[in-house]
């Protein structure tokens, strides 16, 4: 079949890639000039099954209220008059009930443990190199109440075979992560997940695009699409402009893996997703040789960030503002994450150069992406990853690759349609 996918982050990477691999005739199209350079390029690096409970919890709507108007917060909704925005709060509030929560905590988790586990094969398979690490990530608390919902989440996790462990002797906590060092006091608590692993996801696209381009892949970067047509009740072209040109692409079949831009790519064909652009932030510092900086790729509890060694680099990241699609840095957010950084690890990196990125997460109200048909039998998405795209990269792209062959997908998931 010919194939196309609409856009080349992670997301539409991977699923050419594995579209290919089914024997298909692929062609991507992107407006960068590259793959990977938009929400993927600076990225947490973290492959967290681990992360696996969704921002709309229980205890979401609390501290979304306390954190309003806070510039540094972790959490900072900015209301806009902005019909989508509105929309997609009621529905995360919606999300935010017991049940729902560990519902989506279970599709999230399913999805974060067949993706890890179609991720080594591919690596196994390619050699392919990102700087990836695969000494687990260890999240850490330093409120002890939050700590206590950890118990419980970890609990749940166990329970469909992820081994996120309570660790809460500090002595042991240092031993998994020597760097804490000074800072070990203001932790009452951790859990780690030796199976989790962390590598740059930009390196990732950028690779396995060559080597997709290599198997036959066709890339079409520098491609800006501006329209999906439909005749009657299939997709009969994708419209895109290239510089002063414009061309109609045709295909058996079609995946949106636009990210933020989705749900408004979709609209006119009466598809209605809820994805909203999550603004987050990074930063990357140098490790000068001999500096005591984390070998295990953290996640900080409280303040919302993660921290990655990507060879000799440490990445920040974390943080969400919804505020639609500005991609302005905030100083107070940047510097946010620097001072935490600092604080923790004084010893860790080179701190007088950081280099400041955003990026928009697509996020849906429930975290759980949409993947599958729609109502256009040639029409497919994979799409909406919000805070876990890498995470979940792999196994979306095997997944939809699946569905599109009439396949079943191995992982148990709700599936679009
Ligand atoms: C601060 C931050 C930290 C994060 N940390 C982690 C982490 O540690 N672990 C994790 O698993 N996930 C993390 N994520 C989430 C992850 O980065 C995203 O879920 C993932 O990158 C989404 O991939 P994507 O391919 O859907 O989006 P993108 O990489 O944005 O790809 C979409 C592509 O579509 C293209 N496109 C859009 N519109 C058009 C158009 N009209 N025409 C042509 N092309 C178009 C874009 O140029 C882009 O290349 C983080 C995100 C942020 C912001």
């Amino acid at each position: 079949m010919k194939i196309v996918v609409l856009g080349a982050g992670v997301i539409g990477t991977t699923t050419a890639w594995f579209l290919n691999q089914a024997g298909h005739d692929v062609t991507v199209i992107e407006r960068q000039p590259n793959a990977g350079l938009e929400t993927s390029f600076a990225n947490g690096g973290q492959i967290s099954v681990s992360h696996a409970e969704p921002w709309a919890n229980p205890s979401a709507p609390f501290k979304i209220l306390k954190w309003l108007g806070k510039e540094d917060a972790p959490l900072l909704f900015r209301l806009r008059a902005d019909l989508n925005q509105w929309r997609w709060g009621l529905q995360f509030l919606r999300e935010c009930s017991p049940a729902r929560t560990q519902n989506n905590t279970l599709n999230i988790l399913r999805l974060g443990l067949y993706s890890r586990s179609v991720l080594q094969k591919l690596r196994a398979e390619t050699n392919i190199q990102y700087d990836a690490l695969t000494k687990g990530i260890l999240h850490f608390y330093t409120d002890p109440h939050e700590f206590e919902n950890a118990i419980a989440a970890a609990k749940l996790m166990r329970s469909i075979e992820l081994d996120r462990q309570v660790i809460d002797n500090k002595n042991d906590i240092l031993k998994i992560e020597p760097a804490f060092g000074s800072s070990i006091d203001q932790i009452v608590g951790a859990t780690y997940t030796s199976s989790d692993e962390s590598g740059d996801a930009h390196k990732f696209t950028q690779n396995l695009a060559a080597l997709a381009a290599s198997k036959g892949v066709n890339f079409l970067y520098n491609h800006t699409i501006t329209q999906i047509k439909q005749i009657q009740d299939r997709i009969s072209c994708v419209t895109t402009q290239h510089h002063a040109e414009t061309f109609d692409i045709t295909a058996d079949a079609y995946v949106v893996c636009l990210a933020s831009y989705s749900g408004l790519m979709v609209r006119n064909l009466g598809i209605p997703l809820l994805i909203y652009p999550a603004k987050g932030y990074s930063a990357t510092v140098e490790i000068p040789e001999g500096a005591n900086a984390p070998n295990v790729s953290l996640t900080d509890d409280e303040y919302k960030l993660v921290f990655s060694r990507l060879g000799k680099r440490l990445r920040i990241a974390g943080t969400a503002e919804l505020n639609g699609y500005d991609l302005n840095l905030n100083e107070v957010r940047c510097q946010a994450l620097i001072k935490r950084t600092e604080t923790l690890f004084p010893l860790a990196a080179d701190y007088a150069k950081p280099v400041f990125w955003t990026g928009l997460r697509p996020a849906t109200p429930s975290n759980v992406p949409y993947i599958g048909k729609t109502k256009y039998p040639n029409l497919y998405l994979n799409t909406g990853h919000g805070t876990l795209g890498w995470t979940h990269a792999c196994g979306s792209a095997q997944a939809i690759a699946d569905i599109i062959d009439r396949k079943k997908p191995e992982v148990e998931f709700t599936f679009t349609y």
